[in-house]
């Protein structure tokens, strides 16, 4: 297990300055033009693959980094560039991780590479769990999963919502309940081919911020896919729900469901993008603080300015310290016994929803409008109080984990 540190090696450190260098080269001065036109940026994707960034590679060296900042300090610093845009780049993880905690080896093999396609031909890949009444409430979703044994296929049916990349994805990954009877321990995820009949982009959401990346619909109507796609195998599954279903007759503890292991896992991450468009705004509002002259000297002379500016370092800091301190925690497989995952998530994205609207303020007029990056951080910053867990379902996960009682 590696040792808990603050300090990044000399190849971490070289790793962020390139990444840094991606993020204020190439992303930031796109992120106005795609936020404007709400797609996604394939243009910038491809850039990224080129140079290796969006590559199964690179997120899988990130992924396994021993020391567990290898995802949060990339997370940082590309979200730094933009959000929508990074997101774009880097939602295909969410499914990669999927595929890669629930995944057989030959199962990650097959289809990771192909969430990604290649630098000529760029592939995204999607994660669909919500559904338009199970979102918070994931073990209600209402999406079935049928096994036809004679064909050896899974049939699947229902309506995905909020899916990032969904619809345009090469590959799908969705969840869904194979026994409804056990709630949300009946769930299993499966891969959607490339091209699969049956599989439909519904509604593509306009949204306040993180415009450039893709938010839509994804209908899976009689969607037939071979047994091989479901993750893990049938094996693992028939065993899962065999002792959920005798825990069930005991009434014993409860078993964890395999999207809920995915956002265990992806949770310190979303909030070190949230440390990157927090730290974006409080360096733009430190920047224009020591240049804007009012009453015949910078802003910042200003105490009333200053100790904003303080205020907004320091929680960017504390919210980093956490967020590396859960993603340590995560990949030396040290529980999160007091809940330090969720606390990472919800600290850095409350605190990257403060600092944004504290730069607006900082910037004043021009912080309102379109012209200056902030009021676009500020749009950005509000998914990260909401996706892959509220602030509100961070806060019930803590709550029980600090009192042991099953607060509602
Ligand atoms: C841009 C975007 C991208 C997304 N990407 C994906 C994706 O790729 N894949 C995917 O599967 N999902 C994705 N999601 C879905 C996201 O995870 C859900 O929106 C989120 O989990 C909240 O669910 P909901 O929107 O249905 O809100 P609801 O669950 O309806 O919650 C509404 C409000 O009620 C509060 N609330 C609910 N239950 C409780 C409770 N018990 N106690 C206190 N408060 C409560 C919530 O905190 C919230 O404030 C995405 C969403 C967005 C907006």
């Amino acid at each position: 297990m590696a040792e808990f540190t603050m300090e990044l090696n000399d190849e971490q450190k070289e790793v962020r300055d390139w990444l840094h260098g991606f993020a204020a080269d190439v992303i930031r001065p796109a992120a106005a033009e795609w936020d404007e036109r709400e797609e996604t940026p394939w243009p910038v994707i491809q850039e990224a693959a080129k140079v290796g960034i969006y590559s199964l590679d690179f997120y899988a060296q990130q992924y396994f980094d021993a020391t567990g900042l290898g995802i949060p300090m990339a997370m940082e610093e590309l979200f730094w560039g933009d959000a929508g845009i990074a997101l774009s780049i880097v939602g295909t993880g969410l499914a990669a991780v999927g595929v890669l905690a629930n995944g057989t080896e030959e199962q990650i093999g097959t289809w990771i590479p192909q969430m990604y396609g290649d630098p000529s031909d760029v592939k995204v890949a999607a994660f669909c769990s919500s559904e338009p009444d199970a979102g918070s409430d994931v073990a209600s979703l209402r999406t079935r999963a049928v096994y036809d044994e004679a064909k050896d296929e899974w049939v699947l049916n229902g309506t995905k919502t909020w899916a990032t990349n969904g619809g345009i994805a090469n590959v799908h990954v969705v969840v869904a309940s194979v026994d409804p009877g056990l709630g949300s321990k009946g769930h299993a995820s499966f891969i959607v081919p490339p091209g699969t009949p049956g599989l439909s982009q519904g509604q593509k959401f306009k949204k306040h911020g993180i415009r450039a990346s893709h938010t839509a619909e994804v209908v899976l109507d009689n969607v037939r896919v071979p047994g091989s796609c479901l993750l893990g195998g049938k094996e693992k599954l028939d065993e899962r729900l065999a002792r959920a279903r005798e825990k069930a007759r005991a009434g014993g503890e409860r078993v964890k469901n395999a999207a809920m292991a995915t956002f265990e896992a992806s949770r310190p991450a979303v909030g070190a993008m949230a440390v990157g468009t927090a730290r974006a705004a409080y360096e733009v509002a430190l920047d224009y603080a020591k240049t804007r002259e009012q009453f015949g000297r910078p802003i910042i002379d200003n105490q009333g300015v200053a100790f904003q500016l303080a205020d907004m370092a320091t929680s960017v800091d504390a919210a980093r310290l956490m967020v590396w301190r859960a993603s340590w925690m995560a990949i030396n497989g040290k529980p999160f016994t007091a809940a330090e995952g969720s606390m990472s998530k919800l600290f850095a994205s409350e605190t990257a929803k403060k600092v944004t609207g504290q730069a607006i303020q900082i910037l004043g007029g021009n912080g309102y409008t379109r012209e200056y990056p902030v009021e676009r951080m500020h749009r950005d910053a509000a998914i990260y109080t909401i996706f892959e867990g509220t602030s509100e379902i961070q806060r019930l996960v803590i709550s029980r984990t600090v009192s042991g009682l099953p607060i509602r």
